[in-house]
Formats: C-alpha cells, sequence, structure tokens
C-alpha cells in the first residue's frame, strides 16, 4: 500500500505539523496510522492516508454497518433502533431550518433510510452513494436515481434548499473541492447540514487512541468545532447552530471499550456514554460538545 502525504494543512494550507497520536484500524487491515495537527490552525487530519485510489479496500468489512441493513447482533439491533428515532429527528431538524422544505440532497446516503422518511415528509430528494450495494439499495427504496458521486452530470444546474452530509465530510479526500461545490449548488436561503464526530468530546478525551471515531484511516479528518467554523468562513459559509448527537456517545463508547479491552462492556459504555453526554451539554458558557455534533451552515 502506498499511502499519500498531505504536506499542506487542508483547512489553511500551512505546511507544518505535529503528531498528535497514533490509531489503529480496529476493523479492517489493523495497521496503525498518524493523526497529525496543523501547527497554525490545530487542525486534525491522518497523515499520511490511503489515496482515494486504494481507500475502497478499507471499506471491505462486515462491521462496517452502515452500508448494511441485514446486522443480526445486539449491537447492530441496537443500531437499527436508535437510528429509526435519530432519522425522525433529523427531519424534525430539516423541517425546523427550512421550514419551505424543497429539494434535499444526501451526499453519501448510504442504503437511503434516511432519504426514504424525507421523501415520506414531502421532500423532494436526491442522493449521491459510492457503495454499489447500498446505492442499489437506495434506489429500490427512494424510487428515485441515486449516483455514485457529487461530480455526476445530472447535479451540474441543480441547486438545494438543504444538503445533508451525515458522518461524511470527515471520509472526502477532495475536501475543499466539495465544500467549493456545496456553496455552488446550495440554494441563497438554503441550509448545509454537516455531521460529525468531535475529537474535543470527553469520550475521544477517555478512550485516546482507542477511540471508535477516529475510525483510521476511513477517517481523513477529526473535525473539532474551531475547524468547522475555519472551513466554513473559507468557503463563504457561516455556522448558524450546532446540535448534540446524544447516541453516539454511547455507540462510540461500546466500540471504544471493545478496542480498549478486547471485550464489550455495556456496564461501562453506558456510564462512559452518560458522562460524556453529561459533560458536553450545552450550558451559558458553553456550546455543546458531545461525542458527534451536528452543523448547519448557511450561505455568508
Ligand atoms: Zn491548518
Amino acid at each position: 500500500m502506498i499511502l499519500e502525504t498531505l504536506t499542506a494543512c487542508p483547512v489553511c494550507g500551512h505546511a507544518r505539523f505535529t503528531p498528535f497520536l497514533k490509531a489503529k484500524d480496529q476493523t479492517v487491515s489493523h495497521a496503525e496510522f498518524q493523526i497529525v495537527a496543523c501547527s497554525d490552525c490545530n487542525f486534525l487530519f491522518t497523515n499520511p492516508r490511503p489515496p482515494a485510489s486504494e481507500i475502497g479496500q478499507y471499506y471491505e468489512s462486515n462491521e462496517y454497518i452502515s452500508h448494511h441493513d441485514d446486522a443480526k447482533d445486539l449491537m447492530s439491533k441496537v443500531y437499527n433502533l436508535v437510528r429509526d428515532y435519530t432519522t425522525q429527528q433529523k427531519i424534525k431538524l430539516l423541517h425546523h431550518a427550512v421550514p419551505g422544505k424543497g429539494t434535499l440532497l444526501d451526499v453519501g446516503c448510504g442504503t437511503g433510510f434516511f432519504l426514504s422518511k424525507a421523501r415520506e415528509a414531502c421532500w423532494q430528494v436526491h442522493g449521491t452513494e459510492p457503495d454499489t450495494q447500498a446505492r442499489a439499495v437506495a434506489m429500490g427504496r427512494v424510487g428515485e436515481a441515486i449516483h455514485e458521486n457529487i461530480e455526476a452530470p445530472f447535479f451540474d444546474s441543480k441547486t438545494y434548499e438543504a444538503i445533508t452530509m451525515w458522518h461524511v465530510l470527515e471520509h472526502v479526500h477532495q475536501l475543499n473541492e466539495t465544500m467549493d461545490w456545496l456553496h455552488q449548488h446550495l440554494a441563497p436561503q438554503g441550509r448545509l447540514f454537516i455531521a460529525v464526530p468531535n475529537p474535543e468530546s470527553e469520550d475521544a478525551q477517555a478512550y485516546q487512541e482507542n477511540w471508535a471515531a477516529y475510525d483510521v484511516p476511513r477517517h481523513l479528518y477529526h473535525f473539532s468545532k474551531k475547524a468547522i467554523s475555519d472551513l466554513a468562513r473559507a468557503h463563504k459559509f457561516k455556522v448558524v447552530r450546532i446540535l448534540p448527537m446524544w447516541f453516539d456517545a454511547y455507540y462510540v463508547s461500546m466500540l471504544s471499550t471493545r478496542y480498549a479491552q478486547g471485550s464489550t462492556s455495556l456496564p461501562a459504555s453506558v456510564w462512559q456514554g452518560t458522562v460524556s453526554n453529561w459533560k458536553g451539554r450545552k450550558s451559558a458558557e458553553k456550546e455543546y460538545n458531545t461525542s458527534s455534533l451536528i452543523y448547519v451552515l448557511s450561505k455568508n
């Protein structure tokens, strides 16, 4: 495997980085990857990383259940139950941020569960999904063409009232090109929703290199609130809201406990998840700081 090494920070362009931590790919290759911090803006990114042409092989695992719906074990069942609830919450958020509804693009739509619910809620939906199998399921579910990626000519003249990226931006090689594309394809009053893991959360601090949401090398970036804000500004967006994802602390803690101790401990995970959510709650002094965060962006 030939890895590619970034020589400039993807957010600010600075050329000097310091080692942040080394994390292991726990699901596919079991190889170790370095996460670095930009010396100027503190952005955390996986460096070196597999190039876009090679990353596909790092998704070849049954454990990567976001693409599959036939999971049978307990953790997957819980995951699916939670997905039903969180999907309803996402739709509510969409309606709150874009009351007039309209067109929705879900980038990295997986098997199309969220899109199908959005369509039931009267959104006109489109999606992209690079995984062939997941894309086929999504097409069956949504009854619309789902395209492989945003480069499809289909999108050339389209704009959207809402664009969603649920745990997707951290996987995207062409970060700045993608942000520019999003700006170009978001309607003037539209909203962009970006959900990403939060490396400053309490569970990230607790599990360190075993924090499951580092998920190297699939996660190329590890966005802090400052990083999202810097990236937004660089691409003529602004962050208008930050929202918590409460369930991620439990899911991430379950996986992290397994990585750290070799087996899943439900009590330890529930405890850590609860502590993390408590410490990550919003207060007069601070924004939400939970395991994962949803950023709502508007155009400047
Ligand atoms: Zn930087």
